[in-house]
Formats: C-alpha cells, structure tokens, sequence
C-alpha cells in the first residue's frame, strides 16, 4: 500500500513551518510522498493575498527541490470555498488503493468540528495532528468522540487501513507563521531566514506583501 500524505493550506506564502511540518511528518510516518494542496478560497480566515497562481508557484518551486514533495491545484481549479471534504472525495477516486493520510496542525483541529461535512472526512482520508509539546490539545465533545473512536499510536495501521484513523504526531515548534511573514515584509523587514531560498526570491520579484 502506498502511504500518501496530503498538506491542505492557504500557503500565503509557503514557509519553512510549513517545510518542517511536513519534512517531521513525511519521515516520521515513512509516507511515500507528500501533496501540498494549496485552498483557492479558504473557510474560516482572511482571504490570501497572492492570487492562487501565485500561491502555486511558491508551492511548486519549493517542490522543485523535494522530490518526495508534488503540489496537487485541484482547490484551485475548482471554483467557490474549498471544502476539503470535495478535495479528499476526489483524491480517494484518483488514488483508491493508497492510505491517505490528511495533515493538519493541531490549532486547526481543535475547530475541525467547524468544516463543512467534517464528520464525512475521515471516510476519505487518516487525519494526522501534528502536536506540539507543551501545547495541550483542549477538544470539545464532539472532537473528543471523534478521537475515542478513531484514535490509534499504531503507525503501522495508518499503513495497513487506507482511511479512518486519527494519529497524533509531535513536531517540534517552530514560530514561523503566514501573519508574521506578511507582517515583517509590510513594514520593509527581511524574511530570508523564514521562508525557502526559491519563494523568498520569488516574493521579491513579484513584490508580494508590499504597500
Ligand atoms: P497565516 O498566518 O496566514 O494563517 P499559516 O502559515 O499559519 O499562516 P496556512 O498557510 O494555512 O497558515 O498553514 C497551513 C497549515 O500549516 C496549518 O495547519 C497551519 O497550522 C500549519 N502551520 C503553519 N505554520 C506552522 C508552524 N510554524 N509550525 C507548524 N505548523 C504550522
């Protein structure tokens, strides 16, 4: 079975977080691959400020230099909010034999009870939370069932099940975020050390995040 890791994100712009989130995840669970899936229009936060193809680029050359990363554009394609219930749908159809396991921070899934048809997801897809240590995770009734029922700390279930599982997996923390980057370069400050050598080029030659 093959093990396919799948990264959701507004990616505005990518950074090294995001890199180390997903270089943690991808060896510590020994996936195959793993799928940057930037959100045309994503729920719950401001909208991006790079366009979508904008967003893409960043993704695809950071991919350039990983060749266990790819960058899928399905949420981009697609038109309106980008539910990830309709991306996991599609993916299972494109790769039904593989395990799919879905990566999210545990921020974001201390709300998941807030996607659309969220309860659906984990017929598609494992969720992986990456933890990190000294942060507790604070879930409310319904998340704390979701996790009683599907909760393993057997990795190699993920392997072995295509989909339905949740698996925590601890990361170190790293400070690093979208908001703090935009912020920085609003007020003219440098950001090479947060972002990859490709996109921070990138940012300057497409005067992104500027006044
Ligand atoms: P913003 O400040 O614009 O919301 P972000 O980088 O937190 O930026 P996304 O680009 O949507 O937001 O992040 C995608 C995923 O990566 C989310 O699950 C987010 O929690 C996670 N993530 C972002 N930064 C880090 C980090 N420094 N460490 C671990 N996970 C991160």
């Amino acid at each position: 079975v093959l093990t396919i890791g799948l990264f959701g994100g507004t990616f505005d712009p990518f950074h090294n977080g995001h890199l180390a989130l997903a270089e943690t995840i991808y060896s510590q669970l020994q996936l195959k691959e793993i799928h940057l899936i930037p959100a045309r229009q994503p729920l719950l936060r401001e909208p991006p400020i790079a366009t979508p193809e904008q967003r893409v680029q960043m993704a695809e050359l950071v991919a350039e230099d990983y060749s266990w990363l790819k960058v899928a554009d399905l949420e981009i394609q697609r038109n309106g909010p980008s539910y990830t219930i309709d991306t996991v749908k599609t993916l299972r159809q494109t790769m039904p034999k593989a395990a799919l396991c879905f990566i999210m921070s545990a921020d974001q899934f201390v709300q998941f009870d807030r996607w659309h048809l969220w309860g659906k997801i984990p017929d598609y897809v494992h969720l992986i939370v990456a933890t990190r240590p000294g942060y507790p995770l604070i879930l409310n009734t319904s998340l704390q069932t979701l996790v009683e029922q599907r909760q393993t700390d057997q990795q190699e279930l993920l392997h072995k099940q295509t989909a339905g599982l949740i698996f925590f997996q601890a990361i170190p923390p790293l400070a690093i975020s979208g908001t703090t980057i935009r912020a920085k370069l609003e007020v003219g400050e440098d950001i090479q050390d947060l972002v990859p050598a490709k996109v921070w080029e990138y940012i300057y030659k497409e005067e992104l995040y500027t006044k």
